[in-house]
């Protein structure tokens, strides 16, 4: 849905009820917001203003290099044959942002497989390989084919020769990869055909991000309790409530098995893993060496718990990645398109200690009606969470 439509939807629904043409009444709605007679205001027009007067810091620039280790420069179109690379935006637009803020380079993830892979080194990788980097994708479309664990593997091989430096999977392993296309069962995260693209990634040392399971409230019921009431309704598609979906806990219990059972392949659990639960997550750093995490469109969950969070970068200083999960333009997602105001934000939160301010830049925060606060990380750490690691990680001098 784009901006317009989602707020005419939103208006049709507390107009339903009236039956009246939706599109009208969302006219009426704009006035009536105006008089403060006429009550409730609807919950979507609400735009609160904080009155603290409270340190505003501005960091243009990051204070140390970056690697953005979560960026989405590009989708597969998977239905071409063959597969077709979808750039979002251009090089050059991309490159003056990064040289303003301070990134050394962006990985990005969505590199897909095939034909679509090598048009993505070609075009992103192969003119500077020290700013881009491009991770390949599993063939999902044929995880049901016969023979498919040994192609995979293959596959893999393939891409690093290719270029590639890195496996990215996204969620759809666990909430949307069904058996035979749509139809049969969901194809579980701990799946024994993916053993041998794990153990793969691992004899390639090419780390696998990985990103499973979703904000606990997904997986809830879209009512009056549920803390993301407003993204879900802009989002419908994005809850996992009910039907056959594993619960949060299962998605992450069955990624848990997979990293042990690959002791050799470096595992990255995106969006922190699970960021609502940072002393789960500290259990699973204390257990699996081979696991690190990156922060990417989770600084809203971070930054509200800022005590925990602050000791959580104190503790695994050594496993933290700096990721935004940016998307050159579009308007869905506000805190996650590509853009200086984005990385301003998060250098806020990394390197000050503000207190209360938005976590992206949206008249109305887009995953829920709180403010974040700054962690102000030493320069030790943020140097490693920056940079260091994930050079590490990816091969790199640093
Ligand atoms: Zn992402």
């Amino acid at each position: 849905m784009n901006q317009l439509n989602r707020r005419q939807w939103l208006a049709s629904l507390t107009f339903a009820a009236l039956g009246a043409p939706a599109y009208a009444r969302s006219l009426q709605t704009t006035i009536n917001t105006q008089d403060p007679a006429r009550s409730p205001l609807p919950l979507k027009d609400y735009e609160p203003r904080s009155m603290l007067r409270v340190t505003e810091t501005k960091v243009e620039r990051a204070r140390f290099p970056v690697i953005d280790f979560h960026t989405h420069l590009s989708f597969t179109d998977r239905n071409a044959k063959p597969e077709k690379a979808l750039f979002r935006a251009k090089r050059e637009e991309i490159l003056p942002v990064m040289d303003r803020k301070n990134l050394r380079a962006m990985v990005n993830l969505t590199g897909g497989y095939g034909a679509a892979l090598e048009e993505n080194i070609r075009y992103w990788q192969a003119p500077s390989p020290d700013r881009f980097i491009i991770f390949t994708e599993p063939w999902f479309n044929k995880a049901s084919d016969a023979g498919y664990q040994q192609f995979q593997a293959d596959q893999i091989e393939r891409a690093k020769k290719a270029g590639a430096r890195g496996l990215k999977v996204l969620k759809t392993l666990g909430l949307y990869l069904r058996e035979n296309g749509a139809t049969g069962p969901l194809v579980k995260v701990d799946d024994k055909r993916f053993d041998q693209m794990w153990e793969a990634c691992g004899a390639m040392k090419m780390p696998v991000a990985i990103h499973t399971s979703d904000p606990e409230a997904f997986f809830l019921l879209t009512d009056r309790f549920n803390e993301r009431y407003e993204e879900l309704s802009a989002h419908p598609d994005w809850s996992f409530h009910g039907k056959d979906f594993p619960s949060n806990r299962e998605l992450h219990e069955a990624r848990l098995r997979v990293i042990a059972r690959h002791p050799k392949t470096q595992f990255v659990a995106l969006h922190v893993g699970d960021s609502e639960d940072l002393n789960w997550v500290s259990e699973w750093l204390d257990r699996h060496a081979n696991l690190s995490v990156e922060i990417g469109a989770r600084i809203g969950e971070l930054g509200r718990q800022p005590r925990a969070a602050r000791k959580f970068f104190d503790k695994y200083q050594d496993r933290i990645l700096f990721g935004t999960d940016a998307i050159p333009y579009g308007n869905e997602t506000p805190q996650q398109i590509f853009g200086e105001l984005l990385y301003e934000i998060y250098f806020r939160f990394l390197e000050t200690e503000d207190e209360y301010f938005d976590y992206a830049p949206a008249p109305i925060p887009p995953q829920g009606r709180w403010k974040i606060y700054g962690l102000g990380l030493p320069e030790s750490i943020l140097k490693k969470v920056y940079y260091e690691n994930a050079a590490r990680l990816l091969g790199l001098s640093s």
